[in-house]
């Protein structure tokens, strides 16, 4: 193990709880227990700088603020990642730090305190950790996710990063959580309609497998009531009548509070609401995954 890694993460041990990016001391790479997975995801956080064009209520990024990725060190993103794989794959890093029975790196995604294709550099950064993976024999053996907000898809660089990712095996986690613009102005922070999100999901599907990836909150202990419901379901039967090569659905509520002004707004909801929306959407023709 890189005394980078040792020297940091052993004060720590990772938690369900723990989402802290700087846990293992490192810029761009953090490792995440993953309850859920049953194991290790390593996260790749194109945005340290906390940015994001989004101002999700329910966002866990603390000093969330908005704006972009600043540019990224690929050196210093090669050397973090290449340390974190070594350690995990070939040292004992799972084995200090990860419970028995979690001592397994399960996933990779570009996930971090911010929107990861905001950075001009997304495809050069897929490219640099597809090298890696290739490097550990990973390809195949974990899915390498992008979990985004979908709002750069119309940027060319963004196209190519996601059609590297699709040699990669790799797969798309994009959020659609409201269609309406009075609710993904309340929820996401911006001005988002079913048109506009359409055709991002559509530009997700046609270039690498993705999944929609719902986040349903209550609102002032209010469940989310028809005026949201509605359309979204509304976008979703638009999905499965143009026939979109969508993989399904993730629907999720609040895992952990959010770090906005708005916490005090949302709370989760619970498990047989969310149940119950997931057999709606399954009648549309989607998989749904609840978690
Ligand atoms: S898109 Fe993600 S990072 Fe951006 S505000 Fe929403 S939850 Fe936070």
């Amino acid at each position: 193990m890189s005394a980078e890694i040792s020297s940091v993460a052993a004060a720590r041990t990772l938690s369900f709880d723990d989402h802290d990016r700087e846990v293992a001391g490192m810029r761009y790479v953090y490792p995440v227990l993953s309850r859920r997975a049953e194991g290790v995801s390593l996260g790749i956080n194109l945005n340290p700088n906390n940015a994001c064009n989004w101002h999700c209520a329910y966002c866990q990024v603390p000093d969330l603020k908005r704006g972009a990725a600043p540019a990224i060190d690929l050196s210093r993103l090669e050397h973090e990642l290449s340390s974190m794989l070594e350690a995990m794959l070939h040292g004992d890093f799972l084995h200090r730090f990860a419970p028995e029975g979690m001592r397994i790196l399960r996933d990779m995604a570009f996930s971090g305190n911010g929107e990861p294709t905001s950075s001009g550099q997304f495809a050069d950064a897929v490219s640099l950790v597809g090298g890696i993976m290739e490097r550990f024999g990973l390809v195949g053996r974990i899915p390498l996710r992008l979990i985004t907000n979908g709002s750069y898809m119309s940027k060319g660089y963004v196209r190519q990063g996601l059609s590297r990712m699709a040699d990669l095996r790799g797969e798309v986690w994009i959020k659609v959580d409201a269609a309406d613009p009075a609710s993904a102005k309340r929820i996401n922070g911006v001005r988002l309609d079913a048109d506009r999100l359409f055709e991002q999901v559509a530009t997700s599907a046609m270039h690498c497998p993705t999944w929609i990836q719902t986040c349903m909150v209550a609102w002032d202990e209010q469940e989310p009531g028809e005026e949201l419901l509605e359309p979204y379901l509304a976008l979703l039967r638009r999905f499965a009548t143009d026939g979109l090569p969508l993989e399904g659905v993730l629907l999720y509520s609040l895992a952990r509070p959010s770090c906005q002004r708005e916490s005090s707004h949302v709370s989760p909801l619970p498990l047989t609401w969310l149940d119950s929306l997931a057999d709606v959407i399954r009648a549309i023709g989607f998989s749904v995954k609840v978690f």
